[in-house]
Parts: structure tokens; C-alpha cells; sequence
């Protein structure tokens, strides 16, 4: 059936194609219509990109084209490549660093793109990825996801994954116009939900903070045209984008080690860690582990930026300790662990 919307919809807002079969229905940003806004918001939000390392993964590729979507004319792989080179273009122009797991049609193994991010050095990772439903004959299912590794509960979970995906899922969501599907309040998910205790092998595998989009359905008859169009990935690319600079203008607290003395009195070790942010540390926020088990022996002195734990000299042996903290713009600091190792000096 011949679709046009823009007889029923203000045209200023909608970017319409009458001239097939096939309807294709997306709104330009306003960044897209006026070249100034566009270089103005890169310009604001350039501080904050500049010196900021991005691996990008484009999924799929080579001898995985299987997803072909809707009357099989979107191949994820190739629209997942096109997003992820449109996304590089945008992060270079306001200063950031951009590698990419592939730049062409080629295969790259699930834990080559984990290795690969985490040898790069880049700050963050993001998989890129086009949905498909479990039923072949659904062609109606679409939706914008993003998903982080691990719940809440896990020890393994890092809550700056969460931050950052929130944050691109909402910014990419507006741009494609779509919601972020029935499974979740913001459109962000764990991967558990898909992968019980294991999730997606590329985020668990990536030692920095990684997500992974599902941008739309290639199988959904509403979406498998539009994706296909350059212009609209370069849209996904936008609302992808603007996610990353709004997540990096609300700061990320720096945690770093300061010293640990022994208090002969109190028979502790005191850990003492810095955690910093201009707009302040969410005191509620903290939370300590040691050797992977929730810890409560701390305190926090905001107007230092002091973390102090008293740790018993008596627990002898090496010990791990991760620090949780946000700031009070609700950003995570990165995944943070340090080493101790408590020396028995008493002989026995
Ligand atoms: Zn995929």
C-alpha cells in the first residue's frame, strides 16, 4: 500500500518517502537542517569528547550476514557498519579518538572484539547491533535497546556500564523515534535477561566499560527500509552521539589510591582513597568490597574527598578491593579494584 504521512503531519517535522511500495518515515534532527546548531553542539560538547577513546564494534560481518531482516534487504551487518563509520565521523570532529573492531565487511570472532577493545587502550567500548525477534513471522516487533553486563546483584556488574547506556539509549531512542521496547522502564537492559548468569560474550569479555545497542528490528517491515537509507544511519549515529556527550558532561569521579598506614591501637590497617568530582560525591552512593564480599567499615569525608577502611591487620594474604561511587549527577566512577596484601609479621 502507498503510505504518506506528511498529508496527515506537519511537514516541518517529518522527513517523508511517497515515491514506493515502501514507506519510509524518519524526522531529521534539527542539527541536520541547520548546519550551525550542528557545529554548535559539537563545539559545546567537544571539552568533554576530547582526548576520549572510543573502540566501536559494527557487529556481525564477513561470513556472518545471516540476519537479512525484513524481505531480506537489511543485512545488520552492513547497517551496523554504516552506524558505527557515521558515529566515528561525529566523535573525530569533536576531538575524540575513534578504532574500530572492523571497517569493512569482514569476519572478526566474538572474543577477538573483547581482546581487541581491551588491548586498544580506548576508554569505552560500544557494540553496535540491529535486532531480530524469536519468531521468523514477527514483522511488526521494534524497538530501541541497550544493554550492560551483568544485574545489580552481581558482583561483576559495574554501574558506569548502566550510566552509559542509559544515556545513548535515550539520545538514540528520540532520533529514531522509537520506544525502548515492553521489557524494561527506559529502554536499557541487562544482558542476564537474555543470557541467564552469562550474558553477551563481547561484554563480559571486555575488561572497560562496554555496552551494547540494538538500534531497531531489521526484521520489523517499519524499520527494514528506513535502515537501509545512509541518512537515517546517519541519524542512529547522531542519537548515539548526543548520548555520549550528555553522559560525559555529568562528570565521571576520579577514585585513586592514596596510602595505607597501621594503626598499632586499633590493630586496622587504614586504606586511605581519594574520590573526586566537581559536582560531589553522592554519599550514599559508596559502596565497598573486599574479595568480592559488600564491606562496611568505611567512611567518607566530602570535604577531603577522603574514603577511609579499616581493614584487620589479621586477615593475612593478598585481597581485592572495589570501590563503587557516583557522583551527585548520578554517574559512576569506572570499575575500580586495588591490591593488598597483608603481611603476617607475627610468626605464627
Ligand atoms: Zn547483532
Amino acid at each position: 500500500m502507498k503510505f504518506c504521512i506528511s498529508m496527515a503531519l506537519p511537514l516541518l517535522f517529518l522527513f517523508v518517502g511517497c515515491g514506493s511500495s515502501e514507506k519510509t518515515v524518519y524526522v531529521l534532527p534539527i542539527e541536520f537542517r541547520i548546519p550551525a546548531k550542528k557545529s554548535d553542539f559539537i563545539k559545546s560538547y567537544s571539552p568533554y569528547i576530547q582526548g576520549k577513546k572510543f573502540f566501536l564494534d559494527p557487529g556481525h560481518g564477513g561470513n556472518d550476514r545471516n540476519n537479512v531482516g525484513y524481505k531480506g534487504t537489511a543485512v545488520e551487518a552492513d547497517v551496523n557498519l554504516n552506524v558505527a563509520l557515521a558515529l566515528r565521523t561525529f566523535i573525530i570532529e569533536a576531538g575524540g579518538i575513534v578504532q574500530l573492531s572492523r571497517n569493512k565487511d569482514t569476519s572478526v570472532d566474538l572474543k577477538d572484539r573483547s581482546a581487541m577493545a581491551n588491548k586498544s587502550g580506548a576508554d569505552f567500548f560500544i557494540s553496535i547491533h540491529h535486532n531480530a525477534p524469536g519468531q521468523k513471522e514477527d514483522i511488526w516487533t521494534n524497538y530501541t535497546s541497550a544493554y550492560y553486563h551483568a544485574t545489580d546483584s552481581d558482583y561483576s556488574f559495574e554501574p558506569c556500564q548502566k550510566d552509559l547506556a542509559k544515556y545513548i539509549q535515550r539520545d538514540l531512542a528520540y532520533a529514531m523515534r522509537n520506544s525502548g521496547g515492553p521489557g524494561s522502564f527506559d529502554g536499557t537492559y541487562s544482558d542476564y535477561s537474555i543470557y541467564p548468569s552469562q550474558g553477551f560474550s563481547v561484554l563480559r569479555l571486555a575488561k572497560i566499560p562496554a555496552i551494547l545497542v540494538e538500534c531497531g528490528f531489521t526484521t520489523s517491515e517499519f524499520e527494514s527500509h528506513r535502515i537501509t537509507l545512509n541518512e537515517f544511519n546517519m541519524i542512529e549515529a547522531w542519537g548515539i552521539f548526543r548520548g555520549i556527550c550528555r553522559y560525559l558532561a555529568n562528570g565521571i569521579p576520579d577514585i585513586k589510591f592514596i596510602k595505607s598506614l597501621n594503626d598499632t591501637s586499633s590493630q586496622n590497617i587504614n586504606l586511605y582513597f581519594g574520590i573526586k568530582d566537581p559536582a560531589g560525591i553522592d554519599l550514599k552512593s559508596i559502596k565497598i568490597y573486599i574479595d568480592s564480599v559488600s564491606y562496611g567499615y568505611f567512611t567518607f569525608n566530602p570535604m577531603k574527598n577522603l574514603l577511609l577502611i579499616n581493614y584487620p591487620v589479621g586477615n593475612y594474604g593478598s585481597h581485592t578491593i572495589k570501590i563503587i561511587a557516583s557522583n551527585n549527577k548520578g554517574n559512576y566512577a569506572f570499575p575500580f579494584y586495588y591490591n593488598i596484601f597483608v603481611e603476617n609479621k607475627t610468626g605464627n
